[in-house]
């Protein structure tokens, strides 16, 4: 259940769906007002996509395992004729989370997915794909999810340390599900995919969906896509197939999200019903 903090402040309201966070959970905050005037968002300190939404403004704040846990600033300005008319402040406050650890075991075939061998194709591959992760999204779709992209049959949390032959390789940057060879992958909400494509180190074939105010997610491992890149899907829509590509011990989708460039907990984001 989510507390509803509401800020109010004359010409506006601000509320946020909640303002403590463990490390990978997200917050939704929203803001009504019945003044014209620029709308900006700032989040740290950098700009953050304010999505209108009906009479009100949206917008998707995320944290990682990677967000040291403490307080972060929020601002929420107006302005009008260049100058600032009203100024809200407030934070999320976030504390830390408790992650597993976890040691897989990668068949023969897989080394070469974390050895040294193939060392400037991973580095090309994955600066490619993050590039698509921080890109700005162009148009909103959708923030909340409408269905699990396949049975919630999880295998492996956000956030689990990943261990392989006693050396840590990273956390665990999304959701494994253990489903098998050939389900179909559906689009939990709609959106528009951003990347279609295949990888030789992490992600095999996979598909990235930009909802819009920042928010992406990814569907790694597929045996078959069904998606081009361009091409808009709605709810339930099958992106692909589940298969064991690039880095994988066997069938399973990984599932990542992301919110302007940080990964969260998918699992979170997957729970969310009406925030607001
Ligand atoms: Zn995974």
């Amino acid at each position: 259940m989510f507390s509803l903090i509401c800020l109010v402040a004359a010409p506006f309201e601000v509320r946020l769906s909640s303002d403590t966070l463990e490390q990978g959970e997200i917050c939704y905050l929203f803001v009504e007002t019945q003044e014209h005037g620029l709308l900006s968002l700032s989040y740290r300190g950098e700009p953050y996509p304010l999505i209108p939404l009906g009479d009100s403004f949206v917008a998707i704040i995320g944290t990682s395992y990677k967000t040291d846990p403490g307080r972060k600033p929020i601002r929420i300005k107006l302005s009008q004729g260049g100058s600032a008319k009203e100024v809200i402040d407030t934070a999320i406050q976030v504390v830390p989370t408790k992650f597993r650890k976890s040691v897989i075991t990668l068949p023969a075939s897989k080394k070469g997915t974390i050895d040294t061998t193939n060392e400037r194709r991973k580095q090309e591959e994955y600066k490619t794909v993050v590039e698509v992760i921080n890109a700005p999204s162009e148009e909103y779709y959708a923030i909340l999810p409408e269905i699990f992209p396949c049975p919630k049959k999880i295998s492996g949390t956000y956030g689990d340390e990943r261990w392989t032959g006693g050396r840590k390789l990273w956390h665990h940057s999304g959701l494994d599900f253990a489903v098998p060879e050939g389900t179909p992958v559906l689009a939990p909400c709609p959106g528009r995919v951003v990347m279609a494509r295949d990888t030789f180190i992490r992600q095999g074939s996979f598909v990235i969906l930009d909802h819009g105010a920042g928010l992406k997610s990814l569907y790694y491992h597929m045996s078959a896509r069904n998606v081009e890149d361009g091409d808009v899907v709605q709810t339930g829509d099958t992106l692909g197939f589940v298969g064991s590509t690039g880095l994988a011990t066997g069938p399973h989708l990984h599932m990542s999200v992301y919110i302007n460039g940080i990964a969260v907990d998918p699992l979170f984001w997957l729970e969310q019903k009406e925030p607001f």
